[in-house]
């Protein structure tokens, strides 16, 4: 992803304090209350990048609220600008670093959590910084609900295939898994930036649903 500056960034993220949360570990336990719908289950993806996932995902589904990590503020703006366009009222940008989610929501504060084309770390000394890694799935343990899901799409068949082993390892069910899933045309897929990317090239995209044991 090219990065260019944005000295305009910050201004606009607080411009925008209704989509863009501020002051995000001070929600820690109270996500919901900022939801005008407070009682819909809550849906994070890691990574947003440059949103048309989050915000495709939020006018598809307005009984359900999401928030958005970027840790780049030049590319959140973005996502920020996607937002806006979609109307969407139930989806949250968060402008951190999701080093360890359980800084940023209790336990049982999250419904679902996606992980859209994250940095594969191919090499073996790298592991621990895939976010499939074991203690990262202990970080979303420890904020899921009992039976939570973590859906990951990719176009890198080491990184998926990794990610099925450790899900697997740690005692995860999986629940839903394609090798192609635009040749598998699933209707209800929001395709992300990467995605178009790839897919155009002809990649296949994977994607598997694993869910926490209750
Ligand atoms: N999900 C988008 C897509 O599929 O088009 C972007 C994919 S891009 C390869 C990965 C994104 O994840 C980047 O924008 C990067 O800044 C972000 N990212 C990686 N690790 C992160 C972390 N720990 N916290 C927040 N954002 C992160």
């Amino acid at each position: 992803m090219r990065l260019r500056n944005k000295p305009w960034a910050d201004d606009f993220m607080r411009e925008n304090d209704h989509i863009v949360v501020q002051k995000p570990f001070e929600c820690k336990e109270n996500w919901k209350s900022i939801f005008e719908n407070k009682e819909n289950p809550l849906h994070l993806e890691i990574g947003s990048g440059k949103g048309q996932f989050i915000a495709g995902m939020g006018k598809q589904h307005p009984d359900i609220n999401f928030v958005g990590i970027e840790r780049v503020k030049s590319v959140i703006v973005g996502a920020l600008k996607k937002v806006m366009d979609s109307e969407a009222k139930n989806v949250r940008l968060v402008n951190e670093d999701a080093e360890d989610l359980r800084d940023l929501f209790a336990a049982n504060e999250v419904d679902h959590i996606y992980l859209n084309f994250s940095d594969p770390w191919p090499k073996n000394r790298h592991e621990k910084r895939r976010l499939t890694y074991h203690t990262f799935l202990e970080q979303y343990e420890g904020v899921l609900v009992p039976g939570g899901e973590v859906t990951l799409k990719t176009d890198n068949r080491g990184l998926f295939e990794y990610s099925l082993m450790s899900f697997s390892q740690y005692g995860m069910l999986i629940e839903d898994v394609s090798v192609d899933l635009h040749a598998d045309e699933d209707p209800l897929n929001v395709p992300t930036e990467y995605e178009e990317k790839f897919s155009a090239k002809g990649q296949p995209i994977y994607r598997c649903t694993a869910k926490f044991r209750t």
